[in-house]
């Protein structure tokens, strides 16, 4: 950086910036400069979306920080740091309300009566010296001290991964830009909506939260010309899903592993990192330890009923994008705005119940297949919910006519269509059971984007139902569940001998579904193409996918949402 001391630049150019006493209250902290200045939309989702996804880098950083993230040290006031003094405080937390910044300096020193902050960075710097944004971040922390009355020139930024250090001069060319870069990430926060994603950046693949911004594939329906959509995250989780089914079984924690306790068989534990989520049926205690441990670490419990109803949700406190589900509930309250996604949903269950009858039917669905294809342009135009209520209804009745004939062994299920409650038959059994497993990973990929499953926009609002999850999974139902009970049956891996019959009602037998758990976590991790974006990814990541430019939807980032569908 330039060798200029910096002379005149403390106190003018902060009296310059003084915000409004309501900007006062909103202290955008150092750290956000150096995000804002890699990438606007990068600030924007971390700091006013509250998005965070830890990934290699990030645990590395963490990790280098922790080294000077204890208190240490004391820094004292300004006007009794005398020149002979040699001070070094760490983790120092200070604000400086005029410019609306806070920072926490990871290192303090001081001496002859000035003060430089110290920032570690586990990188590299680049090719020509430090990053720019690194700069910016270190020099509103000279700004931050200046405007607590220490004399502040310079600071060092520490690289870890080549253990070089660098001296920054703040100087007045610094401090414009810096205090620039603050304004502008001010401005981009008062939006409704992020910037825009870097088309075809380099910076991306680095980026921590590449998945949530998904900027190719919000590029390409933007309208972007991109060369091609990359996929920037695993095709598939690391974490999988846990599920205890044994009855009287408890889940405590261990450590840092989630322990199962069953009655009459040997105690099972895996590590928090390696699950996705937890689920219980029936009778199964878990201890407050545990709890506690899943919601710190982002884990929600869903708690079904022995028949595989689900009852609640345990999860950490809500996702900080509150502004997301405000959007939300008034999006679902306009006619205009929510039919078009309604529309989409339907139209996309009845092209993915076409495509299932095509490939698994052992005749001529002719008739079936024109007519589903009859309906879905018919709710394409559709002017209503009732409408579209009818047009899926119809579709639903032609498509579960013809099902039985894809089945090996219908087992009684009636060619009149789908019974509910209480499943009276085998096929229906399992079907309501997979779609409980649907409804559980719908609520699960609404609540980590923000959204609030409860408030639909075609299912009525109607207290306890899951409206949006049972809206978002309409498209799915074919494809993952009608698929699972399809390949169960005709891979003879359930039979007759494995339900249990109670009065009218039909259920599964424990060991059976132990099966149609395992069948439908197959699926969820099998990999598919997806149609627009041409990349291979499991079912599990497609519905998050869907479920993040749902949001985006939803906030007014994108202008329609794009059904999941196959050929
Ligand atoms: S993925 Fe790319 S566009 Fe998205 S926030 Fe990160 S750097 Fe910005």
């Amino acid at each position: 950086m330039s060798a200029d001391n910096g002379a005149g630049v403390n106190g003018a150019d902060s009296e310059s910036e003084e915000l409004s006493p309501s900007e006062q209250l909103d202290l955008i902290p150092a750290r956000m400069l150096n995000e804002y200045a890699y990438c606007p939309r990068l600030f924007y989702l971390e700091w006013v979306q509250g998005e965070w996804a830890e990934s290699e880098d990030t645990l590395e950083g963490s990790a280098v920080h922790r080294r000077v993230e204890e208190e240490r040290g004391r820094l004292p006031p300004p006007d009794e740091l005398a020149p002979e003094d040699r001070i070094a405080a760490r983790s120092v937390l200070l604000s400086a309300p005029k410019l609306g910044l806070i920072a926490r300096m990871d290192l303090l020193e001081g001496e002859g009566g000035a003060v430089r902050p110290v920032d570690y960075k586990k990188g590299s710097p680049g090719p020509e010296g430090p990053r720019e944004e690194n700069c910016y971040q270190l020099c509103a922390q000279g700004l931050v001290l200046r405007e607590n009355g220490y004399r502040c020139d310079e600071g060092v930024l520490y690289y870890a991964a080549t253990k070089q250090r660098f001296e920054v001069r703040f100087d007045s060319d610094l401090v414009k830009r810096t205090l620039q870069v603050a304004r502008e990430a001010r401005q981009a926060a008062s939006q409704p909506v992020p910037p825009p994603p870097l088309v075809d950046s380099p910076k991306c693949p680095r980026c921590s939260l590449v998945g949530i911004c998904l900027p190719d594939e919000v590029s390409l329906l933007r309208n972007e010309p991109l060369p091609e959509v990359r996929r920037l995250f695993p095709a598939r989780d690391d974490a999988a899903p846990l599920y205890v089914v044994e009855q009287g079984a408890t889940v405590g924690k261990s450590g840092e592993r989630i322990a199962v306790r069953r009655p009459e068989a040997e105690e099972v534990s895996v590590r928090l990192i390696d699950i996705s989520q937890v689920s219980l049926y029936g009778n199964i205690q878990i201890t407050a330890q545990a709890l506690r441990s899943l919601c710190d670490h982002e884990i929600p419990i869903f708690h079904f009923s022995y028949g595989g109803w689900l009852i609640a949700v345990t999860s950490g406190i809500a996702h900080r994008n509150v502004e997301l589900r405000a959007r939300q509930y008034r999006l679902a309250d306009d006619h205009s705005k929510a039919l078009p996604i309604a529309k989409a949903i339907v139209v996309g269950k009845l092209k993915n119940q076409r495509t299932l009858l095509r490939r698994n039917h052992p005749g001529s669905a002719e008739a079936a297949l024109v007519e589903l294809v009859r309906l879905a342009r018919l709710a394409q135009e559709a002017s209503s919910t009732d409408r579209l209520f009818g047009l899926e209804g119809m579709g639903a009745r032609i498509y579960f006519a013809s099902f039985a004939q894809m089945l090996r062994d219908p087992m009684g299920f009636d060619l009149s269509g789908r019974e509910r409650r209480p499943a009276p038959d085998p096929i229906n059994a399992m079907l309501s059971f997979v779609y409980s497993l649907l409804v559980k990973d719908a609520v699960h990929a609404l609540l980590s984007v923000g959204l609030d499953p409860y408030r639909g926009v075609y299912h009525r609002l109607r207290r306890g139902r899951p409206s949006l999850a049972l809206d978002f999974m309409e498209e799915f139902r074919p494809l993952i569940a009608d698929s699972v009970v399809l390949s169960l049956v005709n891979n003879r891996m359930v039979g007759a001998n494995d339900f249990v019959r109670r009065g009218t009602a039909c259920a599964l037998k424990d060991a059976a579904r132990r099966n149609v758990i395992r069948a439908y976590e197959a699926r969820m991790d099998a990999l598919v193409r997806h149609p627009i974006f041409q990349y291979q990814v499991s079912y599990r990541r497609v519905l998050e996918i869907q479920a993040r430019l749902l949001a985006r939807v939803i906030a007014g980032e994108l202008p329609e949402y794009r059904p999941f569908t196959t050929r």
